[in-house]
């Protein structure tokens, strides 16, 4: 959600800012800005609606020569996105240009006393009233720019990420966070500042990760200086970044979401690596292993997560209390975080985001651990916030998601809560150690039998040209299915923006069975499990009512073939590992329709790849 990006050295800010920007289009954004200050002092702010390539246009004729800047793409939460609206937003007097992500809950109230002050205001954003005080308590005070940044932000209630930089003094750019992400890039004596560090990867793999209410002093030819809010100089952690440009180029591939949908084997491999080992008879995730009597004694788990990551969280519950015998709740992170939750230290509480940066997650693990309960994060995001906040954890290792629907993460995710369970399952001894080993077994086969899932591919576009103009989509499973059936409804409608319902098979005929007509397709999940027999009947109700069916199911199954319109048929796995290769055909089935109803599935309108606001 929203990208800030910064450059500070000897060489070309513009080039840097705008190559970065176009980096964190996926973050989901409705329009960009830049503010440069030039060699002879001048501060220059260039805003535009829509995309950064506007931004880039509209730029063509203009004075774009610095080597200082900042720069950003607004996701907007207070007023329309416009012209206006658009960040960089500047101080009344032309000193200050400041770029945010996030939202200040105060901001009415800090406003009003700018404007007895006398500040006139210009946009309706939140953002504008940030670099008001600033400006003011600057002026007020006489004091540095890194001064009244601090002085301003203990005023204000909210969740930030700000670069500031000021005409007068072009060799410096502040910055400062708090719940949103921010990274300092440390160059050969040049500095890169981004929400996350694609913007800057073939530049340097020198990263420092700004940490809750840290504000960074960016001088040029200086050595970077971190401080606390209260003052206090904070020691620096250089990290070295593992990232690679390929991965974010796409590599041949017409979208991101495709190329991230065909590296599922790959990902998945990464993603097991050292965890499943001899031959399967090992199964390891250290963050639980490493808190064993934290997992054997826990009276109750409690997964929160948004949006994708939720429907992972639901087949978490079937793997752990199949596995483990403890009873699960799955909440989401944003209706959790309000409902006066009840928690105790024997409660671990699992939190799920692959950004590792969603606001309401981040919210939920603050709640959980005030209360005392043991908190567990799955995030992709190395150095993101969820595994700083958390006390123990695990990375899904599937590299950098840049399509906004999630597909790898999705698939990783489940794979993480797969191997949590049976290591959980192995310390608990509800698991054998032969159980172990045969699911194991399994685990290590699965990424070539995901490769066999993706051939399917050319069937499922001749498939998806029937569909098409489907206006709505019923997606049913049961079982370790349900939860598939969820995701693949929201696939469809995040970037085809066809409405579809996923639910549980044999709640159908609870009410959305009257929806069923020759207008209506429906996607079944029907692998060969232990609710197979069940679910054939939920097959022939909606062909009984004239409802189209394409369904998903094991290798070789004739019933259902002679009962649906179409059958995409999946390799046999044990039925917790059904959910992994289940959703693949349901990812390919949302792409083809989304392409051949000519929508941008890289870039969904309206959806944002990180969610860091409420
Ligand atoms: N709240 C700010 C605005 O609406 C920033 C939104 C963002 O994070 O992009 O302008």
């Amino acid at each position: 959600m929203c990208g800030i990006v910064g450059y500070l050295g000897d060489g070309n800010a513009y080039n840097v800012l705008i190559g970065g920007l176009h980096r964190l289009e996926y973050r989901g954004y409705d329009s960009a800005g830049i503010a440069l200050v030039d060699k002879k002092g001048k501060l220059n702010v260039y805003k535009t609606m829509g995309k950064v390539s506007v931004l880039e246009n509209f730029c063509k004729d203009k004075n774009v020569d610095s080597h200082i800047g900042i720069a950003h793409t607004r996701w907007a939460t207070h007023g329309e996105p416009s012209d206006c609206n658009a960040h960089p937003h500047y101080s009344e007097d032309g000193n200050l240009a400041l770029v945010h992500n996030g939202t200040i809950e105060n901001y009415k109230v800090l406003k009003d006393a700018l404007v007895e002050h006398g500040c006139t205001f210009h946009s309706e954003t939140d953002t504008e009233v940030l670099v008001q005080l600033i400006e003011y308590v600057r002026l007020q005070n006489d004091c540095s720019l890194l001064d009244a940044v601090r002085e301003a932000l203990k005023q204000v209630i909210g969740a930030y990420a700000i670069a500031v930089i000021e005409k007068n003094n072009p060799d410096c750019i502040i910055a400062a966070r708090k719940s949103s992400p921010l990274v300092v890039g440390v160059g050969d004596d040049e500095f890169y500042l981004a929400s996350d560090a694609s913007p800057f990867v073939e530049f340097t793999d020198n990263v420092v990760y700004l940490k809750e209410e840290e504000i960074a002093l960016i001088r040029r030819h200086e050595p970077l200086k971190l401080y606390s809010l209260d003052n206090k100089e904070n020691e620096i952690d250089v990290k070295k970044l593992e990232m690679s440009i390929s991965q974010l180029e796409k590599g041949g591939y017409p979208h991101f979401m495709l190329k991230e949908i065909f590296e599922q084997p790959a990902t998945l491999l990464d993603c097991i690596r050292g965890r499943v080992v001899d031959h399967g008879r090992i199964v390891t995730l250290n963050g639980v292993s490493d808190n064993r009597d934290t997992f054997i004694n826990a009276r109750r788990i409690v997964i929160v997560a948004c949006g994708t990551s939720w429907h992972s969280a639901l087949i978490g519950k079937y793997l752990i209390q199949d596995m483990c015998h403890i009873p699960v709740e799955v909440e989401y992170a944003s209706e959790f975080r309000y409902s006066h939750p009840v928690l105790t230290p024997d409660d671990i509480v699992i939190a799920i985001s692959q950004s590792g940066e969603t606001a309401d997650t981040l919210a939920a693990i603050k709640i959980a651990r005030k209360m005392g309960a043991f908190v567990y994060g799955i995030s992709n995001v190395v150095g993101s916030s969820i595994p700083r906040e958390t006390h123990s954890g695990t990375y899904i290792h599937v590299g950098p998601e840049i399509g906004v629907a999630s597909t790898k993460a999705f698939t990783g995710q489940v794979m993480v809560l797969t191997l949590l369970a049976m290591t959980i399952g192995e310390l608990k001894k509800t698991l054998s150690p032969e159980d172990v080993a045969k699911l194991g077994n399994w685990i290590l086969k699965l990424p070539s039998l995901v490769e066999k899932v993706l051939s399917l591919a050319p069937e499922i576009e001749r498939l998806s040209l029937i569909y098409t103009y489907a206006r709505n989509f019923l997606y049913l499973g049961r079982g370790y299915s349900y939860p598939v059936a969820l995701e693949g409804a929201l696939k469809l409608k995040e970037i085809s923006y066809i409405h579809a319902e996923g639910y549980p098979a044999a709640e159908m005929k609870h009410g959305p069975i009257a929806l069923i007509d020759a207008e209506m397709p429906s996607v079944i999940i029907a692998p060969k499990d232990h609710l197979y027999e069940k679910i054939v009947s939920n097959v022939q109700q909606v062909k009984a009512r004239g409802g189209s069916i394409i369904a998903v199911v094991t290798e070789g199954d004739e019933t259902i073939r002679n009962i649906a319109d179409h059958v995409l048929e999946v390799p046999d796995v044990p039925e917790c590992l059904t959910p992994i290769i289940t959703s693949v055909p349901l990812q390919l089935l949302s792409y083809y329709i989304a392409i051949n109803k000519g929508k941008d599935v890289d870039m969904p309108r309206n959806l944002a790849k990180s969610v860091t606001v409420e």
